[in-house]
């Protein structure tokens, strides 16, 4: 073996290695019982950034884990390149907004940015080592993954699903497109409240407002049933200022009585409170803001202005008229869009919608039927279902996605669907050829497209397209912040496809932070924390240590100082391998020796610990596996066992051959085990090392192929006696350091406060204890 390890060229020389015998190809008729996993499909939103890291790596840990537990593991991945995310980045990068040119053209540039970055994102997993097949890759915009999509979605409307029908929607001025409810974020802006006088009879009513710019959108005015202060009002109408029209004055809970004024007008659309008013009380539609952000024409004073502006004039106006009573500065919360923070308007339009509010208990009830990792994630699924306020708007007025199957009659409107043999297919493309009821044979396609979750959220079918028998799955992984979407969503789609939950285990990963709150993926690109340069300068396995070392579910800083300790890990790796192994090269693993104590105890130690490990990660307890294995290795392998037998393996002529037998079946033993405990966090190095001696005798050609020991029981007392062993070492120490002796100083004689019981044991091991403490004699006392 080499002096130092070169992970620069070992690193690249394992992967290569791994591809060439494809041991991670799947195979279904493989050994084992299957073990299926539903990884996240990155969107193309960007470039790499060390936040990738983190959750896709702590679930590859997973299933090499498996794998070594004789599972045949199932591991494909998928790239979710369709949708906003990829034309946001495409807009940016290219400084072009999607709609000033022809659609074909702003596809054609997504799907060049989603080649480029998909192959990036490649490049990046395989350099950190995934055991990934990736023959089994999938990408959310193939011609494959649409037909399947757009099946399914037909599925829906056969089964009553899905609909269409034109209602109040959130929409985004900036993407001009619709979205969900899941996409919504909240930001806290300073806003001001605008005191205006309404008038009933010619008496005022005040109300306060953050939109007056929608006054001419106001369709009625709410106040509380419980504040007296209004109940002479009720049933009455009331003048629009400016605009001098009537809205009826109505009682709602919902009004704050402490808000404001406790006056509230209701507009076609401020809010979301707004919107279900207005189907409550089948309230009229007055348009204000169109689909561009701007004002309609139609509305008097500041028709065609953008909101801004139009809040300026209307202000200005009021002013003029003596119609402002007082301005407030508040703090007040408000929807904005996750993909490019701009706040939401909500509008009427036509969509489609999946059907889930009527099926709210149905979806918290699967999340009993389902494992949560950590289970404390479920909380936060639960709250997001119990706040669930609209159905599932999934068409988007976008141009990179999947399209809907759908034509319109252009004589009645009605919607003609694709047949499942048509499909995939794009109605923008394809004339529809049926007739309608009402017998006109004229239709118009349907120009919008699926939002991307529509095609993600049915993953478990998609990697199904294999010929495989999936549902539900072993095993789905990701973040925290996308179970509102990526975790309801396919809930919702398993359980209407497949009438079943998607996937027994969730296993759900915490974030990396680059200084407090501050998520990496949102942080400005910074050289230092580049994922690509930190991998060629501290080594895949260094920062697969460094990954695993987080709880599950909780976010963790990152600086690259953080790395020196792994670092320093595999350099002990390396050089504890190199000693075990030089000691190694007369072995003959064909005779059993007769065991002493001391190195029987190694052997069941390395076996206590792969339990407790294995019991860890069957729990996706990634971080508190690798503590247990590392107390293994620091702990008991190198800081005692090497010490302990360090001369046996020098000196056959003093403690006996067969006694340096004993102590190398030991340590092959230890070390082999050891080394299989760690190959799922460091792969590369583990199977260098195992390459380069361990490969010539066992039966596997890589590490990988190999499995865990399963122990049928543990002896514990060989445990407790090596406990007892270690006790002795560290008093030994202890009394050496505390008078400044070497650790090779002679002692005239050495005490063991021991136990009866264990006289035995430490008497066939006297000899290495000696051999370690320098100590002429030794002494037992026993408890
Ligand atoms: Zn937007
Ligand atoms: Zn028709």
């Amino acid at each position: 073996m080499e002096k130092r390890y070169d992970f620069t060229q070992i690193e690249k020389q394992m992967q290569e290695f791994w591809e060439r015998e494809q041991f991670f190809r799947f195979n279904k008729d493989a050994e084992g019982d299957m073990y299926s996993i539903d990884t996240p499909p990155p969107t193309v939103s960007g470039s790499l950034h060390i936040g990738h890291l983190f959750s896709y790596t702590q679930a590859e840990m997973i299933a090499r884990f498996r794998r070594m537990q004789g599972q045949n593991v199932f591991y494909p991945f998928g790239f979710d390149d369709n949708g906003l995310p990829t034309e946001r980045l495409v807009e940016r990068e290219e400084k072009i907004r999607a709609n000033t040119l022809p659609r074909s053209e702003f596809i054609i540039k997504c799907q060049r940015a989603t080649e480029k970055y998909e192959n990036e994102f490649k490049a990046f997993w395989k350099s950190l080592g995934f055991s990934v097949d990736w023959e089994t890759e999938y990408q959310t915009i193939s011609p494959e993954v649409r037909k399947i999509s757009q099946e399914l979605f037909l599925d829906l409307i056969n089964m009553g699903k899905a609909y269409t029908k034109e209602s109040p929607v959130l929409w985004c001025t900036e993407c001009q497109t619709s979205i969900a409810q899941a996409e919504l974020d909240t930001s806290d802006i300073d806003s001001t409240f605008h005191y205006i006088p309404f008038f009933v009879n010619g008496y005022p009513l005040e109300i306060a407002t953050t939109r007056p710019e929608l006054l001419y959108g106001c369709v009625c005015i709410f106040v509380n049933p419980n504040d007296e202060r209004y109940q002479q009002y009720v049933g009455k109408s009331a003048a629009v200022p400016l605009y001098n029209y009537e809205v009826p004055i109505l009682t709602d809970e919902k009004v704050g009585i402490e808000k404001g004024t406790g006056v509230v007008m209701c507009c076609t659309f401020g809010d979301s409170t707004d919107a279900q008013w207005y189907a409550e009380y089948h309230l009229p539609y007055r348009k204000i803001i169109l689909p561009n952000g701007k004002i309609a024409d139609d509305v008097p004073y500041i028709g065609g202005l953008y909101v801004n502006a139009a809040q300026k004039e209307i202000i200005r106006l009021l002013d003029e008229h003596r119609l402002l009573l007082k301005s407030e500065t508040i703090t007040h919360t408000v929807g904005i869009h996750e993909r490019c923070g701009k706040p939401i308007e909500i509008i009427l339009s036509q969509q489609w919608y999946i059907d889930i509010l009527s099926e709210r208990e149905r979806f918290l009830k699967a999340a009993d039927e389902i494992n949560w990792y950590p289970a404390n994630m479920k909380n936060r699924y639960i709250a997001w279902v119990e706040n669930l306020k609209w159905d599932w708007c999934i068409s988007r007025q976008r141009y990179f996605g999947v399209p809907f199957p759908v034509w319109y009659c252009k004589e009645c409107g009605k919607p003609a669907f694709a047949t499942p043999e048509q499909l995939p297919v794009n109605p923008l493309e394809i004339k529809y050829d049926g007739a309608c009821e009402c017998s006109s044979t004229d239709f118009l396609p349907e120009s919008a497209v699926f939002d991307t979750w529509a095609t993600s959220s049915v993953t478990p079918q998609i990697n199904e397209r294999l010929g495989l028998k999936l549902a539900p799955m072993s095993m789905r992984t990701h973040a925290h912040e996308i179970i509102r979407t990526w975790t309801f969503y396919t809930i919702v789609r398993s359980l209407y496809h497949a009438g079943d939950i998607p996937w027994k285990d969730l296993m759900i990963c915490g974030f990396i932070l680059a200084k407090k709150g501050e998520k990496i993926s949102k942080s400005k690109s910074n050289d230092k924390l580049d994922p690509k340069y930190l991998i060629a300068t501290h080594s895949a396995d260094v920062l697969r240590y460094w990954t695993a070392g987080a709880r599950l579910g909780t976010d963790t800083f990152f600086s690259p100082d953080e790395l020196a300790i792994p670092k320093r890990f595999i350099t002990k790796l390396w050089n504890a391998s190199k000693f075990v192994i030089s000691h190694l090269q007369d072995f003959n693993l064909s005779q059993m020796p007769n065991l002493l104590p001391v190195d029987k105890w190694m052997i069941e130690r390395v076996n206590e610990a792969t339990a407790n490990a294995a019991q860890l990660l069957y729990e996706y307890e990634v971080g508190s596996a690798k503590h247990e294995i590392d107390d293994l290795f620091w702990k008991d392998f190198c800081d005692n066992y090497i010490e302990i037998i360090k001369e046996r393996l020098y000196e056959p002529d003093i403690h006996g051959n067969e006694e340096r037998k004993s102590g190398q079946y030991a340590l092959y033993y230890a070390l082999l085990n050891i080394l299989k405990l760690y190959s799922i966090y460091v792969p590369h190095i583990t199977e260098h090392i195992y390459q380069e001696y361990f490969r010539q005798h066992e039966k596997e050609d890589s590490i990988h192929l190999t499995h865990w020991v399963k122990p049928s029981h543990i002896n514990n007392e060989l445990i407790r006696f090596g406990e007892k062993l270690k006790e002795v070492m560290f008093e030994m120490r202890k009394y050496k350091s505390g008078r400044n002796l070497s650790m090779r100083a002679n002692m005239d004689s050495l005490d063991i406060h021991t136990q009866q019981r264990f006289a035995e044991w430490f008497k066939l091991s006297e000899k290495d204890i000696q051999a370690c403490s320098s100590a002429s004699v030794i002494n037992y006392i026993f408890e």
